[in-house]
């Protein structure tokens, strides 16, 4: 089995030096993840954009030697720069970190990144066999695993995101086909991760606002796939960070900072030159530190470590220029010849002088304005296995969720980065010691060895579920006839509507045919046989339409029961009624083609003769609405075939089976349905063995499919025939 991981960046780079190739390999966390899923039994491959000439590749790959294969990717400049910088870092990036305004999008940018989208896909089929795992890294590739998946539709396919996932509002904001191939692309692997619950509930509320996807604890059903989504903070290599302290070479960096430093406290920062770093925040908060603590003037330094990155953006160029204005203004005034406060270094640094740093210094100072995770702070964090030092840590990053124990703040409110300064300098050493080392034992526990592994097991998990209901083939039937003529009490419970009688434009339309009428007359009147009608109809049109049968009836989704005589399931005061009947009233009235029905227990809200693409989105909009309206009321929402239904959580076609029967005493029960009402249905029944068929084309828990009513009802016909 090969693991194929695919990512914009490839660890390893080849540059010519003076006429050699310099090979140079990357160390960052997740090759130390990918490395460590390596065994006897597996591959590792590595598929990515080249960011090096071919010529140099082909001179330099012999000398490249690692535990896995890798496999550049040579993209023409162009479509290279439309894909990364352009529709990459100018709309995602800025979109998914909360900076709307700083997106400039380019309809041909979006068409690069189709086009290295595509590429990627190609190259990675070419690698990809039967049983291998591909894990898709971060927010260049959201629609490539559904490239892949056209052409290899077994592949498992993980899909990563590196960054935050937005709340819905922003991915609204892009153009309805770019959002709609993001979401879509993404739903298309087996296991969608992130670093947060957070992020994962917004992907699952953009599921839902794009694709009308409902998940069931976080697991979701999409063309036929179950799909789950999880949270996978990742975390850096504790070890090789947490080693550092004690390496002779990092000592003499800690040491070169002591002997320049000597007498002052040192806070210290490292990131990327970027807006979502809030470094002019950070910059500020300082300056009104030693502004309010003037005490501490001359006895503290902040160096600060930008850097470089995306320099060809305009909005980098900028922030690099409005950074150092700040600095020297900030060291202008505050300043003496004999102190700088602000020490200011614009390039990167190697492993030696970061953790020189990391080890040497007294405050980590880290205020991202929106950060996925932020790994600085992890890294820290591990280094500081002297047990000391003190992380302020802005409450905007993912890592703020794990690392509790740091001092956290708000990013945009200067007073308290001051304050937090301040309280880490006067923390008592009992104190730091207590904290650091409660960050440090859950960097320790969770570190990115481990990450890498859950994310592959939880893949591999997922795809061995098998949910994809069968076809019935004839011989299926003849196993289910035969099952049927031996047993001696039968529980027989078929939903109406999509199941035994197609839609209509207007739900009172689909009177049952005779045929209808007839097989379930030809079922019931078996003495052996218990028929249940179980809809979410209402009570009375049940009555008129079936009420002559001597079959079960049950209406609302399981509200009503109808034994002998009709009684209701539910005990609730449904005092949500009123307020969602206007709320669907005004939706109704805003929609043309929509309108309100009621039921006793239940109210929906119909769309099916709307316009489809402003049917779909206003009942994207009442679904979010009715989520908030109906907070703490005890009620369920359905998104079904072109209605939503709002009803009391507890009852379900499930529960209200239970209620009725005990269905141990049946030695055959079946149950048919074609909706996500349904779903509750076969859920319950799977526990006692049932068969269970679903109608239609869509994914479903059910043990078979059938897919079409007529079909339905000729088996339905045929059960009590001999064989
Ligand atoms: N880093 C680097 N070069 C440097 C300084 C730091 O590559 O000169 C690394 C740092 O060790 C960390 C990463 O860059 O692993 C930054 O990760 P983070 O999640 O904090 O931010 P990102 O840059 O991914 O937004």
């Amino acid at each position: 089995m090969k693991i194929i991981n695919i990512s914009y960046r490839l660890p390893v780079s080849f540059r010519r030096i003076e006429g050699n190739i310099d090979v140079r390999s990357s160390a960052g966390g997740l090759v130390s993840a990918v490395l460590s899923l390596k065994n006897e039994s597996n591959e590792l491959h590595w598929v990515g954009v080249a960011d090096f000439l071919k010529a140099d590749y082909h001179e330099g790959k012999t000398r490249f030697s690692s535990n896995f294969a890798l496999h550049p990717v040579f993209l023409d400049k162009n479509v290279n720069y439309g894909f990364y910088n352009g529709f990459s870092n100018t709309v995602l990036w800025p979109l998914f970190h909360y900076f709307p305004a700083f997106v400039e999008f380019k309809p041909s940018h979006f068409t690069a990144y189709m086009q290295a989208n595509t590429i990627l896909a190609e190259e990675a089929c070419k690698i990809i066999g039967p049983g291998d795992i591909i894990w898709i890294h971060d927010y260049q590739l959201m629609p490539l695993a559904e490239m892949i998946r056209k052409i290899k539709p077994d592949a498992r396919i993980g899909f990563f995101l590196h960054i935050p996932f937005p709340a819905y509002e922003l991915i609204r904001l892009l153009p309805k086909y770019c959002r709609d191939t993001l979401v879509k692309g993404m739903l298309s692997a087996d296991l969608i991760g992130f670093h947060t619950y957070e992020y994962a509930q917004h992907f699952l509320t953009t599921a839902q606002m794009i694709a009308g996807l409902q998940h069931k604890q976080f697991e979701l059903l999409y063309n036929n796939r179950p799909v789950r989504v999880g949270v996978f903070p990742i975390s850096v290599d504790f070890d090789k960070f947490t080693n550092a302290l004690l390496d002779p070479l990092i000592e003499q960096e800690r040491a070169k900072l002591k002997s320049v430093y000597q007498d002052k406290s040192i806070i210290f920062s490292v990131d990327r030159l970027d807006y979502t770093k809030g470094i002019s925040f950070r910059l500020r908060g300082f300056a009104r530190f030693i502004n309010d603590y003037p005490e501490w003037r001359e006895k503290i330094v902040f160096i600060l470590v930008a850097v470089p990155s995306r320099e060809v953006i305009r909005k980098y160029i900028e922030r690099k220029q409005m950074i150092e204005m700040l600095i020297s203004e900030i060291n202008g005034k505050f300043g003496t010849t004999q102190w700088t406060p602000v020490v200011y270094h614009y390039g990167s640094l190697n492993f030696q002088e970061l953790t020189g740093l990391y080890t040497g210094c007294d405050i980590a100072l880290i205020s991202p304005l929106r950060d996925g995770m932020n790994l600085v702070s992890k890294e820290f964090v591990a280094s500081r296995s002297d047990e000391d030092g003190v992380l302020l840590l802005s409450d905007m990053t993912g890592a703020a969720k794990e690392l509790t124990d740091a001092l956290l703040f708000n990013p945009l409110d200067e007073e308290e980065i001051s304050v937090k300064i301040k309280m880490a300098l006067s923390m008592t050493l009992d104190e730091r010691r207590l904290r650091m080392t409660n960050m440090r034992n859950q960097v320790r526990k969770h570190d990115v060895l481990r990450w890498g592994n859950n994310f592959i097991r939880e893949l591999e998990e997922v795809c061995a579920r098998k949910i994809y209901p069968d076809r019935m083939h004839d011989e299926t039937k003849g196993m289910i006839r035969r099952k049927y003529l031996k047993a001696h009490k039968r529980l027989i419970l078929l939903d109406y509507d999509g199941t035994l009688a197609a839609f209509q434009p207007v739900p009172h339309m689909a009177r049952p045919g005779q045929d209808v009428l007839d097989v379930l007359s030809l079922l019931a009147l078996d003495p052996g046989n218990e028929v249940v009608l179980i809809s979410g109809r209402d009570r009375q049109t049940l009555e008129e339409w079936f009420g002559h049968l001597p079959v079960m009836l049950i209406a609302e989704h399981g509200c009503f029961v109808r034994q002998k005589s009709w009684h209701s399931t539910i005990v609730d005061p449904l005092i949500w009624k009123d307020g969602v009947h206007r709320i669907m009233q005004i939706f109704a009235d805003n929609c043309s083609g929509a309108f309100v029905e009621e039921k006793n227990f239940s109210l929906c809200w119909h769309y099916r003769n709307s316009d489809p693409y402003s049917g779909f989105s206003q009942s994207r909009e009442l679904i979010s609405l009715l989520h908030d309206y109906l907070t703490g009321a005890n009620t369920h929402i359905i998104d079904g075939n072109k209605v939503i239904e709002v009803k009391p959580a507890q009852i379900n076609k499930g529960t209200a089976v239970l209620h009725a029967f005990n269905v141990r005493d049946f030695d055959f029960c079946l149950a048919v349905g074609d909706d996500m009402t349904d779903e509750f249905l076969f859920e319950v029944m799977q526990h006692y063995d049932a068969i269970t068929v679903k109608v239609g084309e869509a994914g479903s828990i059910a043990r078979y499919r059938i897919e079409r009513i007529e079909s339905v009802i000729a088996f339905l016909s045929q059960l009590p025939d001999k064989l």
